[in-house]
């Protein structure tokens, strides 16, 4: 069967959690091209039927958690400055993680870190109440980064129309805009809190504190692209401004070099799970969870701070056939907080739900007409993935096997 995308053409779901190999690794966002000619995508492994990201989250069991807190504390005491300049940035929006990350290194150990964020590009009420609450309740300094928002708007929509990825603009600036202003408030330590490649790349990739430098930082802004378009396109064919664009950008390689900042995972050093986050953030900077569940899963307290975000994950529903539900599920699967049977009846009702709730609001926004997105999911559907069966898509292999072609 032929595949969009370089997508893996035989569609295989791991034998421990509930995500298959169709789920992409992460690659720099300002790498992602229309063709994905270079897109790589989760490894299940032949003999055993399981996939990397489990494959490496049974391994977090076996780590000396006490000694990697000593390695934290060696690397704080380093960059501590005592002097009350900061000494870390602690990027985030306000959800249960980066809530979390700022308040330990702050309040546990010692440090004074800013909170810098890359607002949502649609905050829900949910979303804006808890970032209040992190800085008012948590006690931070707070730095937010708006981008132009016609710049946001027309590169979101080019986002879309290019590559069904409504979140594009959103990721870029919250994963370029910390080193550049680490670099501008003489900050030399950044923290993240998961490796991006922990959910499904080559396992050597997440046995690693720091952040690789091909993900942040780059030699010459004429390579890379942004919406699917190369930069050099966007300036001459579509006629952005370079001053626009250059907030998306990510930092300069030289400049890198220069001030030496380092990128970690705080995620390396500390183990917590996401439930575990959210009882903490909720304890300590008055975080809460949406007051329902969030539409295309069952879960209440992850990702909630963005109109965009159901958006999202329906469009990897589109592209991937994977949903919220089997993101959740899988998490929680690994977190031993769900067995499979449960996360496999838990996608069976929720996955791919349609996000109905913000989906005018959402495209009034961005200037796109509804017919018009929902012939764009159609071009995105992968014939390897989807069946019309009369008016009506369907999976061709779920994870419950109930697809058309199993
Ligand atoms: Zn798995």
């Amino acid at each position: 069967m032929i595949s969009k995308f370089n997508l893996p053409s035989k569609i295989v779901f791991c034998k421990k959690c509930v995500m298959s190999n169709q789920r992409p690794s992460s690659i720099p966002e300002f790498f992602h091209t229309k063709e994905r000619k270079n897109a790589k995508y989760l490894n299940i492994n032949k003999q055993d039927g399981i996939c990397d990201a489990c494959k490496h989250y049974e391994t977090r069991d076996d780590i000396n958690w006490e000694d990697r807190e000593k390695k934290l504390i060696k690397l704080l005491n380093k960059h501590r400055k005592n002097n009350g300049e900061y000494d870390c940035l602690v990027p985030g929006s306000g959800g249960k993680d980066s809530a979390y990350q700022a308040h330990i290194l702050k309040h546990k150990y010692k440090m004074n870190p800013l909170v810098l964020t890359w607002p949502p590009i649609l905050y829900t009420d949910y979303g804006l109440k808890n970032y209040d609450n992190w800085i008012n309740v948590g006690g931070f300094d707070a730095l937010v980064v708006r981008p132009n928002g016609k710049t946001m708007k027309k590169l979101t929509q080019l986002s879309i129309i290019n590559l069904l990825h409504p979140f594009q603009t959103f990721i870029l600036g919250q994963k370029n805009i910390a080193p550049k202003i680490a670099s501008k408030f003489g900050i030399k330590l950044v923290f993240y809190g998961e490796n991006e490649a922990e959910g499904g790349n080559p396992i050597a990739e997440n046995n690693n504190s720091l952040r690789k430098k091909s993900y942040f930082a780059v030699k010459n802004y004429k390579n890379i692209y942004l919406a699917g378009t190369k930069v050099t396109e966007l300036l001459e064919k579509y006629k952005f401004k370079y001053q626009d664009l250059k907030i998306f950008f990510p930092i300069n390689d030289n400049e890198i070099n220069k001030t030496k900042i380092e990128i970690h995972y705080l995620g390396y050093y500390l183990k917590w799970t996401s439930q575990e986050a959210f009882y903490y953030a909720a304890k300590n900077t008055g975080f809460k969870p949406r007051p329902f569940r969030s539409q295309g899963t069952y879960s209440k307290y992850h990702s909630v701070d963005d109109k965009i975000d159901d958006f999202h994950f329906y469009t990897t529903f589109i592209k991937f056939g994977i949903g919220r539900a089997t993101y959740d599920a899988s998490q929680e699967i690994k977190n031993k907080h769900l067995t499979r049977e449960e996360g496999k009846n838990l996608v069976k009702k929720f996955d791919g739900e349609f996000p109905k709730k913000y989906f005018s609001e959402v495209m009034n926004y961005l200037d796109i007409k509804e017919d018009y997105f929902f012939e764009l999911c159609d071009k995105f559907r992968s014939p390897h993935i989807w069946k019309k069966k009369g008016d009506i898509w369907k999976l061709r292999h779920t994870v419950n096997k109930d697809g058309v072609d199993d």
